[in-house]
């Protein structure tokens, strides 16, 4: 066993606080990673406070996970101590079953094992990155490629390949106008990856407060929904929408940014059913289409392609001590884009 040292939330809606744990000694196909940082997604948010229900506690979230390897068990081959690499948001799956033999481990039959809030192979609960260090089989460890810093690189392990993957499978490009939906931290990566896959990019916001940002992110366009007119102005305009949205919203309203023929891409999890009208859908043959997360194999040519990119995330550092103001901060849509815990604020706290 290894203990160690993490923040948690010891029961639905609390402050996360200071918790030591033990988690499982280094196996033959292990990876010991000690973590530098760990990114903030709002999907941590949502289970902390258990508003998609089922939750485990304590929990310690974190998913978007970024270290060194600090030990190998006697079989692995991938990697060595001293490497640079990642987890996401999940650290194993049935590993025979029709999608994991695809490389989509997110859809595993039997159901990927999340990097925390889940249950593991050998029965214990699972604690994510909000931690100094975490055991991992090397077949669900990412290679994180030079030129990226590991804090730019940390939000891309979850933010990163959300967007990545879809905009990949419904052949995002060149001259395609795509609108990304809510300019959080899945949103940033959508707009930037959009625009390096070729694609014309608009983003949607709830204010005018985050135009510039956009601009300089790569979107060619901006339209604020507190602004009259603007779904008037931007009807049958695109021909992706990426909505990344955490809140319920009118999803028919924004159905109707697509062209005929126009794909709508939900990556957003409002914990709440939102209503589709019919009409939304057969008048233009829409289609409307859903994502999770990404197989190993493919968020490694994400990282890779956002290495030869160079597509960092934009990132604000905080030491772990400030997690639950950032939290909030989150909720009121402030953040540019993404909130990094560097973990070496860790000793200081414990
Ligand atoms: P985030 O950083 O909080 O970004 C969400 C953005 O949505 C906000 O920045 C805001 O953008 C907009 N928004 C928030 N509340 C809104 C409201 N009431 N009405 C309209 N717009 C609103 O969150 P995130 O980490 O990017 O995650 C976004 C969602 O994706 C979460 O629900 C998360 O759980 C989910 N998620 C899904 C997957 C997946 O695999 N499908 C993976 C990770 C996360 P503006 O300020 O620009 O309006
Ligand atoms: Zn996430
Ligand atoms: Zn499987």
């Amino acid at each position: 066993m290894l203990q160690t040292k993490g923040y948690a939330a010891q029961q639905a809606g609390a402050a996360l606080e200071p918790f030591t744990f033990d988690r499982r000694g280094v196996g033959p196909k292990d990876i010991l990673v000690q973590i530098h940082y760990c990114g903030v997604c709002h999907s941590d948010i949502h289970q902390a406070r258990d508003e998609w229900g089922g939750s485990i506690f304590p929990m310690v979230p974190g998913h978007e996970i970024v270290g060194t390897v600090a030990q190998v068990g006697m079989e692995v081959k991938k990697f060595r101590e001293g490497d640079r690499v990642g987890v996401g948001c999940f650290v194993d799956s049935c590993r025979t079953c029709v999608s994991c033999t695809k490389g989509l481990e997110q859809y595993c039959d039997t159901g990927m094992i999340f990097t925390y809030n889940g249950m593991d192979k050998d029965g214990e609960p699972t604690y994510g990155g909000y931690s100094n260090h975490i055991v991992v089989d090397e077949n669900y460890v990412l290679n994180i490629p030079d030129g990226l810093s590991l804090e730019g690189v940390a939000p891309l392990l979850c933010a990163g390949i959300t967007t990545y993957s879809p905009l990949r499978q419904w052949g995002v490009g060149k001259g395609h106008k795509l609108v990304v939906v809510g300019l959080g931290g899945l949103g940033h990566m959508a707009v930037k990856i959009g625009r390096a896959l070729g694609a014309e990019v608009t983003v949607l916001s709830r204010s005018d407060r985050k135009r510039q940002d956009a601009e300089r992110l790569g979107a060619s366009d901006f339209a604020s929904t507190s602004q009259a007119g603007t779904f008037t102005r931007l009807a049958r305009t695109f021909d992706f929408v990426i909505d990344t949205v955490s809140a319920p919203h009118d999803l028919n309203a924004h159905l109707d940014l697509l062209k005929t023929d126009g794909t709508y891409i939900l990556v957003g999890v409002p914990p709440e059913s939102i209503p589709v009208n019919a009409f939304s859908l057969i008048l233009r043959r829409r289609r409307l289409v859903g994502s999770l997360i990404g197989g190993i194999r493919e968020t490694q040519e994400m990282l890779d392609f956002c290495g030869e990119h160079s597509l960092p995330s934009d990132v604000e550092v905080i030491p772990i001590s400030q997690i639950n103001d950032a939290y909030e901060r989150v909720l009121q849509g402030d953040v540019r884009f993404r909130f990094v815990i560097d973990m070496a604020s860790l000793e200081n706290t414990l």
